[in-house]
């Protein structure tokens, strides 16, 4: 079979990176050695940013019901005294989104497995696992097995991305070394439903780590009967029995009271990948990166990593940019995906403790963190959860708004009332003030494939409209994944057209 792009697996990554490609119109063959979505959550939490970015689907309408608020999370002592607490929301934030969700994993991706029906250009084969990758310098061939019958088929493609998780078989194939950026830790999920949905105000609702000094302990309240428990394990402990568990659960819940579903062991890795493409395969998600749970952003980082590759694959496909536009993919992604990870370990690190004066020390330097005044709050909160601009890639670094986000607001477009993003979508746009002169730049925006719209002509938007007024921003180049590309007065847009050109290949 022939094809544009390979993806290798189907999960959160690999699914959102071929709707996104399949809405770019390029030829997609997904990959899934699973027949059936894995049944039972893993992430839980969402960011702002991220819901912005699967909003990119086009299928928030159907995502959105197994969402719901995530609310506070707390670290609390052995006696349950409250240390920290604090609303899981990025305050003022520009996405448009308020606050972070639960969501429920298994419903998100059979609604975004289902959305690739959209696309007649776009086909998910399950049941196969790919297992040889050679990169030939012009084209790729993955042989893979069909698994039902152990058949094996041949696939040919452009471009692989193999999003194949922590256990990559694409990256184990091109023996691709991972860094690790703190030691390795073992944990125990244990995953529950509760029995009875009028049992839930026995439990908290919300997320919450116990400083239990035999073992850090984690309590997630779940969308839906969905409860997790997750347990540090020693270094050599051996896996405990359902029995064991029963006994660990019993200090919080009855645990006649809930459905044991899973329990797994799961190591919290924090691992980089030295290289994200080599030639004509690339990496993503876990493929690419693993990190501790603590912030909730490893699968965040994924989808981050689909809606910033799939714009570039399809441009470079087009023959509308050169190959090395792919290596903006790494240059963007590695560097935030780090400080992602660094505040994932800010997190990580206060919760460890081995000796009974450690967890003295911890338990101190909670208490101050939870006490301390907003502003220092505010520091904390930075460390922890961090939302790096791009400082690098393809923008045009003159401008100062490069690599930010664009804020999504609502407007009024044909008569509804409805997001920004749905307006402008996955591809390139120029908004311009109403008023402001450009003359001939239209036409140079269209023949490149950007949509252009006069703010407050195309579509009333009075927040946006002041937004530029009171940043004095007369145009503002938006990539597909609604970061600036540049922004400023008309004087420098031609510099911002000059930076494009670079990246722009014309035929
Ligand atoms: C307990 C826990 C809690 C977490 N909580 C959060 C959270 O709250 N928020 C958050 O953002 N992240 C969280 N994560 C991380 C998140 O689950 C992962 O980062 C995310 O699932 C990675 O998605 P992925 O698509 O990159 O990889 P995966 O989900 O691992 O999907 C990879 C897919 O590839 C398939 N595959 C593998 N090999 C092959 C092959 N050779 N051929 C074909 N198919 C193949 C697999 O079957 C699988 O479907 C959590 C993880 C765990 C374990």
């Amino acid at each position: 079979m022939q094809t544009d792009i390979i993806i290798i697996g189907c999960g959160p990554t690999g699914v959102v990176l071929a709707n996104l490609l399949g809405q770019l119109g390029c030829q997609v063959v997904v990959l899934e050695k699973q027949s059936e979505i894995y049944p039972v959550p893993r992430a839980t939490h969402i960011d702002e940013e991220t819901l912005r970015n699967f909003q990119a689907t086009g299928l928030m309408p159907q995502l959105a019901p197994h969402t719901t608020p995530f609310g506070y999370a707390e670290i609390v002592d052995e006696n349950g005294v409250v240390l920290v607490e604090d609303k899981i929301e990025q305050a003022n934030n520009v996405h448009g989104y308020a606050g972070s969700c639960f969501f429920d994993q298994p419903q998100f991706e059979k609604v975004l497995r289902d959305g690739l029906a959209r696309y007649p250009n776009v086909s998910l084969h399950t049941g196969i696992e790919a297992q040889h990758i050679d990169d030939h310098g012009n084209a790729v061939t993955v042989r893979a097995k069909r698994l039902s019958d152990r058949a094996i088929l041949e696939f040919h493609a452009a471009w692989v991305v193999g999003c194949d998780g922590g256990g990559s078989a694409t990256r184990e194939r091109l023996q691709i070394e991972m860094e690790s950026l703190a030691p390795k830790l073992r944990w125990l999920i244990v995953d529950t439903l509760l029995k009875d949905m009028n049992d839930t105000s026995l439990l908290p609702d919300r997320f919450r780590y116990v400083l239990d000094p035999t073992r850090l302990t984690i309590f997630a309240y779940g969308i839906g009967a969905n409860r997790r428990w997750e347990f540090q394990l020693g270094a050599d402990e051996a896996t405990p029995t359902e029995a064991e568990v029963r006994r660990w659960i019993a200090p919080y819940i009855n645990p006649d009271k809930v459905q044991i579903v899973r329990i797994a062991p799961y190591a919290h890795n924090s691992l980089v990948a030295k290289e994200w493409r080599r030639g004509r395969i690339l990496l993503a998600g876990d493929a690419a990166h693993m990190m501790p749970p603590s912030a909730g952003q490893g699968m965040c980082s994924g989808i981050r990593d689909a809606i910033n590759l799939a714009w570039k694959l399809a441009a470079v496909q087009y023959g509308q940019s050169p190959e090395s536009l792919l290596d903006t993919y790494v240059e963007e992604r590695a560097p935030h995906l780090r400080e992602i990870l660094k505040g994932t370990l800010f997190i990580s690190n206060r919760l460890q403790a081995n000796s009974p004066f450690q967890r003295w020390i911890r338990r101190l330097t909670l208490q101050l963190m939870g006490a301390a005044p907003p502003p220092i709050q505010a520091l904390l909160r930075h460390l922890s959860l961090r939302h790096p601009a791009l400082e690098t890639g393809f923008i045009d670094k003159s401008s100062v708004w490069a690599g930010r986000f664009l804020p999504q607001m609502n407007v009024a477009w044909q008569g509804n009332e409805c997001l920004l993003d749905d307006v402008l979508g996955y591809r390139f746009a120029l908004l311009m003030k109403a008023g402001a002169i450009f003359g001939q730049d239209t036409n140079w925006a269209e023949s490149r494939n950007i949509s252009v719209w006069r703010v407050g002509d195309d579509f009333q938007a009075p927040e946006l409209s002041r937004w530029m007024r009171n940043e004095r921003l007369d145009y503002v180049l938006v990539r597909p994944d609604h970061q600036i590309f540049s922004a400023g007065e008309s004087n420098l847009f031609p510099q911002a057209q000059a930076k494009f050109e670079i990246w722009w290949r014309s035929n």
